[in-house]
């Protein structure tokens, strides 16, 4: 406990390895903590296959492992473990990191906690993931190439998610349970604009069949009650993310949303020696490979935080 570390990197994504890649060839000997999920929300993915560097894909559970095994290379050492609790010192510079059995001492903090997409909570959601089931289209949107789908929200990520998948399947409809769209007027024009979009408006996800994978939804009409069935081959869950930020809760600056707010173009927070990277700090981009680009900035940030220390 009295060891000060020079940094430790908490989140086992593509970001928290990406900054363990860094940090350790570096010389700063990282800690990363892998939390509740190692490996994030890769590990829920089947095949990645625009991640640059895989001419024929990979799957994300493998992705992690190399990462995982990239970073150990240079020393990393990776904790399964999970964090319960921080404590930032604006006097000493020395933070304070805890975990369900341990506590460590630190110059620097990579935070790299990710998001979560959020679900609807129904059983036949939760059945048929992998199986037709996804929260991310342009993860996923290729598989359904020339086929029909169902995308449930009415938020940009919705909109975006949408009209992404319309250019590459042959229908998709979009299941809004209120009577308009919360997505910005221009990403709700382009929804509308689209031909094979077409917009159920008061209509909820009441259910999914099919063998094993996607072959049937059933939406209800929240007004009329009218359950209507599509034959489609895949459900895309555009509520939103959840970043996933309650352990920083009233110790960092976060956006209405809880995102952790960056200063700039660096990854540097509102603390001293704290930097964040990857889902946790983007809404926007939320890829493997941003996120796995500024896990490098966030080390890169924290080597010279150290270095002018
Ligand atoms: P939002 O919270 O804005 O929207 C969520 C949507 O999902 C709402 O339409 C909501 O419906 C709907 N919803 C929530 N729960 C359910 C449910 N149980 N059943 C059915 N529908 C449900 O989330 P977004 O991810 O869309 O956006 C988050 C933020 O990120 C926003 O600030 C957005 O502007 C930003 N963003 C920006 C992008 C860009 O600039 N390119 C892209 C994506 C997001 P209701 O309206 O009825 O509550």
């Amino acid at each position: 406990m009295n060891t000060i570390n020079d940094t430790i990197i908490i989140g086992s994504g593509p970001a928290g390895y990406t900054a363990a890649i860094y940090a350790a060839r570096a010389d700063m000997k990282p800690i990363l903590i892998t939390g509740m999920e190692p490996g994030g929300q890769l590990t829920t993915t089947n095949d990645v296959e625009n991640f640059p560097g895989y001419p024929n894909g990979i799957t994300g559970p493998e992705m992690m492992i190399d990462l995982e095994n990239q970073a150990k290379r240079f020393g990393t050492e990776v904790i399964i473990d999970y964090v319960t609790e921080v404590q930032f010192n604006i006097e000493t510079n020395v933070h304070l990191v805890r975990t369900s059995s341990k506590e460590f001492k630190t110059k620097t903090i990579i935070i790299s906690t990710g998001a979560s997409a959020k679900y609807l909570g129904l059983d036949c959601e939760q059945k048929y993931r992998g199986g037709g089931v996804s929260a991310c289209a342009t993860c996923d949107g290729f598989f359904y190439k020339g086929k029909d789908v169902v995308v449930v929200g009415g938020g940009d990520t919705a909109a975006e998610e949408a009209t992404y998948l319309a250019k590459i399947c042959r229908k998709v409809y979009l299941l809004v349970r209120k009577n308009e769209m919360r997505a910005s007027k221009i990403m709700r024009d382009r929804v509308l604009k689209t031909e094979n979009l077409e917009v159920l408006f008061h209509n909820e996800l009441h259910d999914i069949q099919g063998n094993n994978v996607v072959e049937k939804v059933l939406t209800i009409n929240n007004q009329t009650k009218e359950i209507r069935e599509l034959i489609v081959d895949g459900v895309f869950i555009a509520i939103g993310h959840k970043p996933n930020t309650e352990l920083f809760e009233g110790k960092l600056e976060l956006d209405e949303a809880g995102y952790i707010i960056l200063n700039g173009k660096t990854t540097a927070t509102t603390i001293n020696g704290v930097f964040a990277c990857g889902d946790v700090a983007d809404k926007v981009y939320r890829q493997a490979v941003t996120a796995a680009g500024t896990g490098c900035m966030a080390a890169l940030d924290a080597e010279r935080y150290i270095a002018g220390h």
